[in-house]
């Protein structure tokens, strides 16, 4: 079985992207393959071996002269910049058995005409790292980009040292960003921004295409997939790193596993970063930020909104203001939820207590939650808070709580392990990520926190 492409985004006026081949790799070799995923795009490479998959992956049985690569600008810790695909291009848009369309996109594939300085290429530990971090949070049940197979390509690519050379085959309900509108906005042409949010509305909320109000609830809808994507963040403790407008996908999908990171210890400050040097995409800032970035967007189309331009101010500025409280209502639901409390109740001390005691005692985020489930939280620690919190009255919640998550220190090993030819724990934690809410899990090395020295403080952006 083979793909089955289509390419509606190339009937965008062609300002919007560029046709672009990839570059020919000798030895490409299948090192991760994703067959769930395989299964529910419902191509079938039962019948081929590893050398054949690596094939149709990279689009060697197909017409490549439709391979695209899409333009979009951003605005890069505060700063605004032209940018697009410099690494990636896109095969098509596979369309499964059910109709639904999926971007297929090669990522580390080689130049393109936006690679700037850049070499096109991706290396091979920032490609496990994002298989590995897309697929958990997948299977954690948020909204992810998924990963289709990393391919190492024989390569060997100069960064601070030589690295050996992979491609990410990356899964995605579409890759249009906030970014692709603040590019799409530049144009001289108006009528090329309309086709772009045309195109958006209809391939992404094609259920308000006829609404006369359609460009007030495409607005909400993105605000709200947003603002339930950071609360899914938080609730497990990822910070994604590099929130920039273009990391920001308008299908509510996490997009972009740069130097994100999920929190040890819990700090509300924790940035892993090496490049956020102020702290802009910390783990408690990622609202704000989100919020920014939303205001962005809505500049983009103020015109559509309304032909009096403080009108449509005004209208964006009411929208962003209920998002912002209704925000504050998620976040206390979901907090609620991981402590098992009653949601029809305000819990907002109780929960803050329990946070602020985390921090000052420099606990691990993830199992003092699973430590609570399992009445094994430190008595010295949380004798008082236990006294409030036996008084209520308390529910069950399915998957608040994770007992796996991705950690730092783990992915760290297992690529070292990788990039000397080892990939048995690659396979195993690949597994292991499945089920991240499997209490028997604990029983395993993969739930530990990491011990002092097993720390990772700072993250790279993964180029
Ligand atoms: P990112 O930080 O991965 O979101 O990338 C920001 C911008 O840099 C995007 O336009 C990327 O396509 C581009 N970029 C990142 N790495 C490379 C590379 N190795 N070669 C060319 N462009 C790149
Ligand atoms: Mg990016």
């Amino acid at each position: 079985m083979d793909w089955n492409f289509d390419y509606s985004y190339t009937e965008l006026p062609n300002i919007y992207y560029r046709n672009v081949k990839p570059d020919i790799y000798e030895k490409p070799k299948l090192l991760l393959f994703n067959h769930d995923l395989a299964n529910e795009l419902d191509i079938d490479f039962n019948n081929n071996n590893d050398h054949e998959i690596c094939d149709i992956l990279l689009g060697k049985k197909i017409d490549n002269k439709q391979f695209f690569s899409q333009a979009y600008a951003g605005h890069q810790f505060g700063h605004f910049t032209i940018l697009g695909d410099g690494r990636a291009l896109l095969l098509g848009e596979h369309i499964n058995k059910d109709n639904k369309r999926f971007d297929i996109q090669l990522k580390g594939s080689g130049q393109t005409p936006y690679s700037r300085n850049g070499d096109g290429k991706a290396t091979l530990g920032p490609m496990i790292r994002e298989y590995l971090i897309s697929e958990a949070m997948h299977h954690l049940q948020i909204p992810s980009t998924r990963a289709l197979a990393v391919i190492t390509t024989g390569e060997k690519i100069l960064r601070e040292k030589f690295e050996p050379g992979a491609i990410l085959v990356r899964v995605a309900k579409s890759h249009i960003r906030v970014g692709t509108f603040q590019f799409g906005s530049l144009l001289k042409n108006t009528s090329d921004f309309d086709n772009l949010i045309t195109y958006t509305i209809n391939r992404l909320f094609p259920e308000i295409e006829n609404n006369n109000q359609k460009y007030i609830i495409f607005f909400k809808k993105i605000c709200e997939l947003q603002i339930n994507l950071i609360i899914e963040w938080m609730r497990v403790g990822f910070i994604h790193g590099v929130m920039n407008t273009d990391n920001m996908s308008l299908s509510g999908e996490t997009i972009d596993y740069g130097p994100c990171a999920f929190l040890d210890i819990y700090n509300p400050k924790t940035v892993f970063s090496s490049i956020d040097k102020m702290g802009r995409y910390s783990y408690e800032n990622q609202s704000k930020i989100c919020f920014w970035n939303l205001a962005r967007l809505a500049e983009t189309f103020l015109h559509l909104i309304d032909n009096n331009e403080k009108k449509s101010i005004s209208i964006i500025e009411n929208i962003l203001n209920e998002y912002k409280e209704m925000f504050e209502k998620k976040w206390l639901n979901m907090m609620s939820k991981k402590l098992s409390l009653d949601t029809n109740h305000n819990n907002k001390e109780i929960v803050n207590d329990f946070l602020d005691l985390m921090h000052i005692h420099k606990l691990d985020y993830t199992n003092t939650f699973i430590n609570l489930e399992n009445n094994n939280l430190d008595d010295k620690i949380f004798k008082k808070w236990l006294n409030v919190y036996q008084n209520k009255k308390l529910l069950k919640y399915d998957k608040a709580n994770p007992v796996i998550i991705p950690r730092n220190h783990i992915i760290e090993k297992i690529i070292n392990e990788s990039s000397n030819n080892n990939n048995e724990n690659l396979y195993e934690f690949a597994e292991i990520l499945k089920n991240p809410y499997n209490k028997e899990l604990i029983k395993t090395n993969y739930f530990n926190k990491p011990k002092n020295d097993e720390r990772v403080y700072e993250t790279f952006c993964g180029t």
